[in-house]
């Protein structure tokens, strides 16, 4: 492990251009568990919660799931050290963006500037008529956003249905937000299956993919398309590719140059340490 830190940070210093692409594993350490397998959040909530045609039948029912199992946990959630890693590596010019698969804002929050949320983001909502956003917390009950729990232990702990009868009646009795400018109703602006990519983030990215020579991934399992093939453009286009995740990917086998099999905030930190050291 000390040797392919060592072997990741010399790839990372030697690169003309390297990129950050993540996935939900490097947001796991910061209490939010993945979608899929043991603990994940489609053990307790179906996948269809994030399908945009569930969503329009029932805008007010898709909000309240949405708001118990996906956005307060989310706007509650504070950056780990892996978070904090990348946004110094990006201060010191050792990587030029961070390319995010999560929609929990933390990378921002930590400090990185260039973020390209490619499935968009819970910090936001958006207007399904006239597409402007605003700030989510602007239009949810102040309550819900102070009931924080502060660090958690497990991530379960922080993404069960929320303690205490108040905050349990302020989600039933919450009505799907409208938008000031055309009254039209307001979702969060994730990207939900059934939806387009935000064009802007599609075409920087996959341009960042052609032009990286060293590809850092961090706890993405490869599955979700079109952001998938991020990695694969970079390999095919001869990138250096560091892969970071506590398991065995879809990209390990395949075009992973270096696989560092640990939690992202271990690795970062063994990287860290040889890019300063
Ligand atoms: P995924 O759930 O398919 O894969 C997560 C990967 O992270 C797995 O390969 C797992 O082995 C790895 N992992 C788990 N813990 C880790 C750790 N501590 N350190 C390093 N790796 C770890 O996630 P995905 O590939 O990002 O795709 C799922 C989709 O769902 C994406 O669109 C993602 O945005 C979304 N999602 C987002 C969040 C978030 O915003 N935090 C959370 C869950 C899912
Ligand atoms: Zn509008």
């Amino acid at each position: 492990m000390k040797e392919k830190n060592y072997e990741a940070a010399l790839t990372i210093k030697e690169a003309r251009l390297t990129i950050a692409f993540t996935g939900a594993g490097i947001s796991v350490e910061s209490g939010i568990p993945p979608f899929r397998g043991p603990g994940g959040l489609y053990e307790r909530v179906s996948p269809s919660i994030f399908e945009i045609d569930s969503f329009l039948d029932d805008p007010a029912g898709s909000w309240k799931m949405l708001l118990e199992y996906v956005l307060l946990p989310l706007l509650r959630a504070r950056p780990n050290p892996a978070h904090e890693v990348l946004a110094r590596m990006e201060e010191k010019g050792l990587i030029k963006a961070v390319i995010t698969q999560n929609i929990d804002g933390l990378h921002r929050r930590a400090g990185s500037r260039n973020v390209i949320e490619f499935h968009g983001t819970a910090d936001e909502l958006e207007c399904l008529r006239c597409r402007t956003t605003y700030p989510a917390e602007k239009f949810l009950p102040v309550p819900l956003l102070k009931s924080s729990p502060g660090p958690v232990e497990k991530p379960e702990a922080q993404t069960g249905p929320l303690p205490g009868s108040d905050v349990s009646d302020l989600i039933r009795n919450f009505e799907p937000p409208r938008c000031p400018r055309c009254k039209s109703i307001l979702k969060p602006a994730i990207v939900f299956f059934g939806e387009r990519i935000p064009e802007s983030a599609l075409a920087r990215s996959f341009d960042y993919a052609r032009k990286t020579d060293c590809l850092l991934i961090i706890g993405t399992s490869g599955v979700v398309y079109p952001a998938a093939m991020i990695p694969q453009i970079a390999a095919a286009n001869n990138a250096q590719i560091i892969e970071i995740n506590t398991e065995p990917s879809e990209y390990t086998e395949a075009i992973s140059s270096i696989f560092i099999q640990a939690k992202a905030s271990e690795a970062l930190a063994g990287i860290e340490h040889y890019l300063t050291g």
